[in-house]
């Protein structure tokens, strides 16, 4: 998977393009890519611009994270809980199938269907197959299991604190009882129950306290960068 690749399929996404949020976005991610086994990647990241939550890992080191999780976040953490976990599937070598036999202009437009709106609207009717296909980009629980503890891993290594990730994950299981349908993208390709946060909260519990105290929650960057996404004109998907 080379540049040519990821290019075909960022051309199906509406990747923000802000200088800033994509010098932040690549630092923080960065830094906890560099502490996990595969450091040798050259890794990716990019803000989509969507008001959908979710996130998502394409093998080779490809981090797409959605501008309405990013708006979510209230701290550092939090956010790099959440590239924590999709650096995770990446090192594990999680793939999906079906988008590993496609095209990179077809995984761009899954990754649409994924990451935007665009496959639910009647505008997009031509893309709704495509939608179907967006089902089977899934991981499963023991994916997802093993994704956030190498996101507690990586995070700690990285000198930031892993409470982010819980944290998120409570928050988004929280506004799924009120707000069922903003969070849908997330839980339909990141199945998430409280069982996963449990032991996530376990596998944080069984580090020595010394070990946890001074990791990084903040930072002045991450509010400078959160300022500048919630500054950019609203996403239209
Ligand atoms: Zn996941």
């Amino acid at each position: 998977m080379g540049q040519d690749y990821s290019q075909q399929i960022n051309a199906q996404l509406p990747i923000v393009s802000d200088p800033e949020v994509n010098r932040y976005v690549n630092l923080l991610g960065d830094q906890i890519a560099s502490h996990t086994s595969r450091a040798d990647l050259d890794w990716h990241f990019y803000v989509v611009d969507s008001k959908e939550v979710n996130a998502f890992a394409v093998p080779g080191g490809y981090v797409y994270v959605n501008r309405g999780l990013i708006e979510r976040t209230s701290s550092m953490d939090e956010l790099a809980g959440v590239l924590g976990h999709e650096i995770g599937h990446v090192v594990l070598r999680h793939s999906i199938k079906q988008m590993e036999q496609q095209q990179g202009a077809q995984v761009g437009v899954t990754l649409a269907c994924v990451l935007t709106s665009i496959c639910n609207s009647q505008a997009a009717g031509a893309l709704i197959n495509v939608g179907g296909t967006a089902v089977f980009a899934r991981f499963s629980r023991k994916d997802e299991a093993e994704a956030d503890q190498q996101g507690v891993i990586n995070t700690i290594r990285s000198g930031i604190s892993p409470q982010g990730m819980p944290s998120m994950f409570e928050k988004l299981l929280q506004e799924r009882r009120s707000q069922p349908s903003a969070v849908e993208g997330w839980f339909a390709t990141h199945p998430l129950e409280e069982d996963r946060i449990a032991a996530v909260r376990a596998q944080i519990a069984s580090y020595p306290a010394s070990q946890l105290r001074g990791l990084q929650t903040n930072s002045s960057n991450y509010t400078s960068f959160v300022a500048r996404v919630r500054s950019l004109p609203p996403p239209r998907k």
